[in-house]
């Protein structure tokens, strides 16, 4: 089914267009801390503004559950998007409230108005058409360019898209772009790269991508369940017992296929989750009951990449080890930069798998940085996310 996108809205000039955008950045003592979000919509937003609109901006950011809660106000987020605009951007203080109907109902081509966190109100998640009809009054045109976002059928998302003449952003646009040809025709070999905390989280990802790679390489905590539903002793590593069935039948499936699954051969191993703790790097075989893995060791690296250095396209998503502490961030290094130098076309996604990417500086490195954590594994999945469904053409 084809996307609406910016060629199928009508003319925006003079005309008021409420931007749904993804700013649920980071944020550093009310700074932001990692803009990717932000300047990700600047397509969108610089060509609205350069057709003659002016931008109703709105967004989520974290989680205060229907209530005003201060330290997810979004101002500095105005303030940042302003720098990177190179234009004023006014931050209202409420959703559909007063100052959000005054401000709006004079805005000028050329301006752009942020609105107030839409998860202040409650009926935003509960995908209310009162909410909805109000959020409408605020504009003419209605474009989505929150991908993070659309794997939920919330008012800003579906409701107020069933009511303006309602398009794809840019941003939105190239997720679906990309993301569809991973699920459709990827480049073999099709190499998929698994890795963080839990295997919980990413079963669904799993059980789909099992069906379509040639290989999928594992790591992060989630390669112990793997390792201890075959009987290996992993000590003290993150496990989840109750994940063992879908974990082999996961292997089961790939197996029946043909697809490799490449779990660690040797991992970095401590009594404590500390930056200090004495660590060593031990076969997989070999792990102290009294420790736990937090990185995939040297051997494991050379394996992944090369497995990489064959593939024609692939799929990054979560870090290799505990990233975040220096002493287990090799593993991940290793394999972001396997990834990069890849002659493939390769495309990153979640939140600390980015983190990642931006502090060894890879930004730059690769096809694409998928700026939906949850949304781009869901819609990897096969399933129809709401926010997109929306906007296809019947
Ligand atoms: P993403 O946000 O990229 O999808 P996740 O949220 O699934 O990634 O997982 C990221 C987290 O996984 C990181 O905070 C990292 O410290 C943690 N992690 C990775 N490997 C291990 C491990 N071996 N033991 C404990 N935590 C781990
Ligand atoms: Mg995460």
């Amino acid at each position: 089914m084809r996307l609406r996108t910016l060629e199928d809205l009508p003319d925006p000039a003079g005309k008021r267009v409420f931007v749904r955008v993804d700013f649920n950045v980071p944020l550093d003592g009310g700074r932001v801390a990692d803009d990717l979000r932000i300047r990700s919509t600047l397509p969108t937003l610089n060509e609205l503004l350069d057709r003659g609109a002016s931008l109703v901006l709105a967004s989520h950011l974290g989680r205060p559950k229907g209530q005003v809660v201060e330290k997810y106000r979004l101002a500095p987020l105005a303030d940042r998007l302003a720098e990177l605009l190179g234009r004023e951007v006014s931050a209202v203080s409420d959703v559909v409230g007063e100052e959000a109907q005054a401000v709006c109902g004079h805005v000028e081509p050329g301006e752009v108005v942020l609105l107030e966190n839409l998860r202040f109100d409650p009926r935003e998640e509960q995908n209310d058409a009162g909410f909805a009809g109000e959020l409408a009054d605020l504009a003419d045109l209605y474009v989505d360019d929150a991908f993070g976002a659309a794997h939920r059928a919330h008012a800003s998302v579906v409701a107020l898209a069933e009511r303006l003449p309602s398009v794809a952003g840019r941003l939105l646009q190239r997720e679906v772009e990309v993301l569809s040809r991973l699920l459709e025709g990827p480049d073999e070999p099709y190499v998929a790269v698994l890795g963080g905390a839990k295997v919980s989280d990413k079963l669904g990802p799993i059980a789909a991508l099992v069906e379509r790679v040639d290989a999928l390489l594992i790591g992060g905590a989630m390669a112990f369940t793997f390792l201890a539903a075959d009987g290996v002793e992993v000590g003290k590593s993150l496990v989840e017992p109750d994940r063992f069935d879908d974990v082999r039948r996961a292997r089961t499936l790939a197996r029946e296929r043909g697809a490799l699954i490449q779990l660690p051969e040797d991992v970095v191993v401590a009594p404590e989750v500390a930056a200090d703790a004495q660590r060593q790097t031990v076969g997989v075989d070999a792990i102290p009951r009294d420790q736990l893995g937090l990185d995939i060791g040297p051997r494991t690296v050379e394996e992944f990449a090369r497995t990489l250095a064959d593939a024609k396209t692939i799929l990054w998503n979560g870090p290799m080890g505990v990233f975040e502490l220096e002493p287990f961030s090799a593993g991940t290094r290793g394999v972001a930069r396997a990834v990069a130098g890849a002659r493939a076309f390769t495309v990153v996604g979640g939140g600390d798998s980015l983190l990642a990417v931006k502090r060894l500086g890879l930004e730059g490195s690769f096809d694409h940085l998928s700026t939906g954590g949850g949304a781009s594994l869901e819609y990897l999945e096969g399933r129809e996310l709401p926010g997109i469904r929306v906007l296809e053409e019947d």
